[in-house]
């Protein structure tokens, strides 16, 4: 396994056609803007670490099933309920680690997938993609590399089917094929982690038609290859990163990443392609992904616990937290933040195995999970601003607090109750500003509305997942309506 150092070596060495605010980015290793989130996906290496986190060594590593060796969780492929368990717990720690999104599971995801489908499709077609994706999955183990699994496309007109649009490349699509391999084009949007990844995975974003069938494409391929081009997303209140990355930003460790990524007729060896046309398995590609991926929101209970640890805090320094209302609050978000990672849990402890032998989540509970992430974040967001107050809204900058003539000023009029620095009072106050409505909101809130599919989508599954004709029959049977 890779060290976090040894990590982010590999990452100066990846040549991005990357771009920012309208410029092409060579060193996005030091860069401000780019290396709280490449620290964030650096501490899923450090707590796999033994030697600093042996507390952490079931969580964070697994045995490869394909090799024996112990391999970094993230590039696993889950054996048992007790991977998928530990799994959602991983995520947990992780985000309370790091209080922001790690960007490494959107890989791993991918990597289980593929694993099911690949095999599903060579039943069918008698094709060889397993023994393709296995080899390929040997190599990411062994080289413990970051996976960016890239499904959403720029979509258009989202009435018209993919093979339907005005413009052909709205969904990434095959235009070509040459000796070796095939060529492809198109846009993956709110690539997270894309440009702290080694590698890009992508998948379809829909089920496909016949129509759809050069849309139906999965494939890998290492992220920095020639005709692959990354577009910087924007956060909320970003460039404190470059103006007061000490005190403003609020988180002053981490943060997370998205990218536009643009794949403008790239050639794909064989070697990494895992579906090809097959359109039927799009839809299920799909499925399976999204179902992984709303376990993985388990991500958000662990920044539930900074944002709730961040509000008893305030509270404290405020002199406000023995108030009987800022007790019930803070109930009120622990109640919010277990009912999300309990549901995390519970598909992963519904999780069965598959005809590939991988176990795949309780895709009911799955989608459960995530549509409480898609509104209790929110709630506690709301429940912490409130127990902070107003000045989350209005505090000055840290270029103030240090001023030589009006400093003392802004310390004087911000200073809380006796005994807690008024610098410490600020920093906690950032922190649920960053989480709230500041960078770290795109994590939080934005991600969590969105992220893995939009409430929509986990409501489509719910009702497809759920027995409710049987539901209807318990109903009758006790009220005395005769069955049929
Ligand atoms: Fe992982 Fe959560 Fe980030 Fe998605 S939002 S990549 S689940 S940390
Ligand atoms: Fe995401």
């Amino acid at each position: 396994m890779k060290t976090a150092q040894e990590y982010i070596e590999s990452m100066r060495r990846m040549r991005f056609h990357l771009y920012m605010f309208g410029e092409k980015i060579a060193d996005h290793v030091d860069h401000p803007m780019i290396r709280p989130a490449m620290n964030c996906v650096a501490a899923t290496y450090e707590l796999a670490e033994e030697a600093s986190y042996p507390q952490y060594r079931e969580l964070m590593t697994a045995t490869s099933h394909l090799t024996g060796k112990r391999i970094n969780r993230f590039t696993h492929i889950h054996q048992s309920t007790e991977d998928l368990v530990s799994k959602s717990k991983m995520g947990r720690i992780l985000g309370a680690h790091t209080g922001s999104c790690f960007q490494r599971c959107v890989g791993m995801d991918a990597l289980n997938a593929l694993s099911m489908v690949t095999h599903d499709i060579d039943e069918k077609h008698g094709t060889g993609y397993n023994k393709r994706f296995l080899e390929y999955l040997r190599y990411v183990q062994d080289e413990d590399l970051v996976c960016n699994g890239a499904m959403t496309d720029s979509k258009g007109d989202r009435s018209r089917h993919p093979a339907d649009q005005a413009d052909p490349d709205q969904y990434l699509h095959v235009v070509g094929e040459k000796p070796g391999g095939i060529i492809v084009r198109g846009c993956k949007m709110h690539q997270t982690g894309a440009v702290n990844s080694h590698e890009v995975i992508c998948m379809p974003t829909r089920a496909m038609r016949e129509e759809d069938k050069d849309y139906a494409v999965s494939f890998a391929l290492p992220g920095d290859t020639e005709g692959i081009i990354y577009i910087y997303g924007r956060q909320p209140c970003d460039t404190r990163k470059t103006e007061s990355p000490g005190l403003d930003t609020g988180n002053i460790l981490y943060g997370g990443q998205e990218c536009m990524v643009v794949f403008d007729d790239l050639f794909v060896p064989w070697e990494r392609v895992f579906m090809y046309r097959e359109h039927e398995f799009a839809g299920d590609l799909v499925e399976k992904f999204a179902a992984y991926h709303r376990q993985s929101y388990a991500c958000k209970s662990g920044m539930g616990d900074v944002l709730i640890g961040a509000s008893q805090l305030i509270g404290e320094y405020q002199g406000t937290a023995k108030a009987s209302h800022i007790r019930e609050k803070i109930v009120d978000m622990i109640h919010l933040n277990e009912t999300m990672m309990s549901c995390s849990l519970a598909c992963a402890y519904e999780g069965k195995r598959q005809p590939s032998g991988t176990f795949f989540v309780d895709a009911l509970r799955a989608n459960v999970s995530k549509l409480n992430v898609t509104r209790f974040p929110y709630d506690i967001a709301r429940l912490a601003q409130d127990i902070a107050g107003g000045i989350i809204a209005t505090l000055p900058s840290e270029q103030d607090l240090r001023h030589s003539d009006i400093g003392r000023h802004v310390a004087r009029y911000l200073k809380g109750v006796d005994g807690v620095e008024v610098e410490d009072r600020i920093r906690i106050l950032r922190l649920i500003e960053n989480l709230t409505m500041g960078a770290g909101a795109a994590c939080y809130l934005a991600e969590s509305m969105h992220g893995a599919g939009s409430p929509m989508a986990q409501r489509i599954m719910i009702a497809r997942q759920t027995d409710v004709e049987g539901m209807k029959a318990s109903a009758k049977r006790l009220c005395g309506i005769e069955p049929g």
